[in-house]
């Protein structure tokens, strides 16, 4: 009895040591490769990101590039107003320097020349001899004259210049304002490019998984194809009281109807309510119906293709023209196979 217990706890010992072992090598190496439902999740969720991230990026793209077209429409409003200080600015000047030559050639007449006096006394408003000024008093005025009048082309100048030179610098600052928003804007665009090749990626490859998804839960293949051609006459759901837990597709008696995946017949012959049936199981683990046959082509047991005939429509049971009743068990449950279909690319 001792030596069997001893015997029994060893034995459990190992086990669990070994199991502990078998799920130490196990464990990282399933964490290491996710599922392929995970993989598909991380994709799409990736996609989400890169999207939002497109959009971003062209919202930053479309407000870098107004900035730049704002900001050259200043630089050339800017180099317009200079263009205009700079020309009042030389007219100013120009007419200083000529307000001068006109009062230095008026002056050296007025000294060198006494005949030319009458006129300046004239000028001057002088009505007699007695208030004839002499040559220095005349200078003396002709002086402050030249002083005032110099004074007022001067202070113009200087006006001119000062507006020319802020004009100036306005410009400089419009320029290398324009040359930066050029410059973000040649930025943004290239973020947006970058972003549109991350969301191509990310799209790419949410469609390489979701494909490969495809084809494991088609169980190999992968293929799926229409049960029967014909006109869709009843969708999946309520319908007069009760709940209608497949599709029907309306055609004449004796139109094939196929497996709308590989697998194996469950089932073939009569079936309360739908006459005849064929059942199909396939890989996946879904379960496809076929009701109100005429004929089944199949037998329990046999392996059948997707889009391989197994049947031909009919009118049995509880059907009130020739149709395919069509459905599919997905975990024991009657699923709705218009977007089942959909989801294998099949529209109907
Ligand atoms: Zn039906």
């Amino acid at each position: 009895m001792g030596a069997r217990r001893r015997q029994t706890r060893a034995t459990l010992a190992v086990l669990i040591a070994s199991t502990t072992v078998t799920s130490m090598l196990i464990v990282p190496s399933a964490a290491a490769q996710p599922s392929l439902d995970d993989q598909l999740a991380a994709a799409e969720a990736e996609l989400d990101a890169a999207q939002a991230r497109l959009a971003k990026t062209f919202q930053a793209f479309a407000t870098a590039d107004q900035r730049h077209k704002d900001a050259a429409k200043a630089a050339q409003a800017a180099a317009g107003a200079v263009t205009k200080t700079r020309a009042e600015a030389t007219a100013a000047t120009e007419h200083e320097r000529r307000t001068r030559l006109e009062f230095d050639e008026f002056a050296a007449a007025s000294y060198q020349q006494r005949s030319s006096i009458g006129s300046i006394r004239a000028y001057l408003g002088a009505k007699s001899p007695g208030d004839l000024l002499d040559r220095a008093s005349m200078v003396r005025v002709l002086a402050g004259e030249y002083v005032d009048v110099m004074d007022t082309t001067s202070k113009a100048v200087d006006r001119k210049s000062t507006a020319d030179r802020q004009a100036q610098s306005a410009l400089e600052s419009a320029v290398t304002n324009r040359d930066a928003a050029a410059k973000a804007k040649t930025e943004a665009e290239r973020a947006y490019r970058t972003a549109v090749d991350i969301q191509d990626a990310a799209k790419a490859e949410t469609a390489r998984l979701a494909e490969r998804r495809a084809q494991l839960s088609g169980g190999g293949s992968g293929e799926v194809v229409l049960p029967a051609q014909g006109t869709f006459t009843s969708g999946y759901g309520a319908r007069g009281g009760a709940i209608h837990f497949g599709i029907d597709i309306a055609n004449s008696i004796g139109t094939p109807i196929l497996s709308a995946m590989a697998g194996e017949v469950i089932d073939s012959g009569p079936a309360s309510g739908f006459g005849l049936w064929v059942r199909v199981q396939h890989p996946s683990g879904e379960i496809t119906v076929y009701g109100h046959i005429d004929q089944s082509l199949v037998s329990v047991g046999q392996q059948v293709a997707a889009g391989e005939q197994i049947a031909t429509m009919g009118n049995r049971g509880q059907s009130t023209g020739p149709h395919l009743h069509f459905e599919v068990h997905e975990n024991g449950n009657k699923i709705d196979p218009l977007p089942w279909l959909r989801g294998h690319g099949i529209n109907l």
